[in-house]
């Protein structure tokens, strides 16, 4: 469960300038497909249609076979999960951060979605490094323990299918291998859609696709692309 496919996506925020130009991919449930390409290429613009912030110009997005302009907000919010990469924290415990992911999930959930994210240190704290508990004042939370709490709270949520935004580049390389490490362990089994700036970021994927001004202009795994470099 959780197939996506674009069928000959046409987009264009400005009518006199297509963005999108006729993407075909499909991601089969529980694989995963890296979105690869430049700046400006056109990656975000492919999530935010994912998330029916705007609908296509053309052609159709479908889960499961199904047009998801036929499908309700609340379903598509509950199908799909998104990691961005900059995750605005609630000025409340990680605790509370990660129980956004499922208000009704268990202490035990919560913990055992924060171990997985390796932030179980600092479930008690506030994102400013405020720990509830003791009442004192802490290190403040690192951009890559942030993305952390997002993968833990996505962890939780555990949707079908999942949306990585990886451009982790304002990450070091420690900080980045961790985080990778954290997105495999959510990714696996779901259907995800890696967006990337970098080819050696995605080595796992099934596919990587290779967007450039709109278009898809090279596909295949990650061997085949570096053969043909
Ligand atoms: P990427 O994620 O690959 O960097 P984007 O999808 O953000 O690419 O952008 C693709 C193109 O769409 C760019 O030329 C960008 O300027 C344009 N664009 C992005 N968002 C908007 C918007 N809200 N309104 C108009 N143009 C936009
Ligand atoms: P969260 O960021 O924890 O996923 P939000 O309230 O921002 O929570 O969004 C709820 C749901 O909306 C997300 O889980 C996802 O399915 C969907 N969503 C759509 N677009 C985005 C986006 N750009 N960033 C985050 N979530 C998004």
């Amino acid at each position: 469960q959780g197939e996506v496919r674009f069928e000959n996506v046409v987009f264009a925020y400005d009518p006199e300038r297509p963005i999108l130009k006729g993407i075909d991919f499909a991601v089969p449930a529980g694989r995963t497909v890296a979105v690869v390409g430049p700046s400006g290429a056109g990656k975000s613009t492919l999530s935010r249609l994912l998330f029916r912030f705007y609908d296509v110009s053309g052609g159709r997005i479908t889960i499961d076979g199904q047009d998801i302009r036929t499908v309700s907000q609340t379903s598509l919010r509950a199908a799909i999960g998104m990691v961005p990469q900059d995750t605005v924290l609630f000025n409340d415990t990680i605790r509370y951060n990660i129980r956004y992911g499922r208000w009704e999930a268990t202490d035990a959930e919560v913990e055992q979605a924060a171990a997985l994210a390796q932030i179980d240190d600092f479930i008690r704290s506030t994102p400013a490094g405020y720990d509830t508990e003791v009442g004192e004042r802490g290190l403040k939370l690192s951009g890559g323990e942030k993305q952390r709490v997002a993968i833990a709270r996505t962890i939780l949520k555990s949707p079908p299918i999942l949306v990585l935004d990886e451009a982790t580049s304002a990450l070091d390389s420690y900080t980045e291998r961790e985080i990778q490490e954290a997105l495999e362990r959510v990714s696996k089994n779901r259907t995800t859609i890696v967006i990337a700036h970098r080819l050696s970021t995605v080595v796992g994927a099934d596919e990587i696709i290779v967007l450039n001004e709109g278009r898809i202009v090279e596909r295949g795994t990650h061997g085949e692309l570096l053969d043909r470099g």
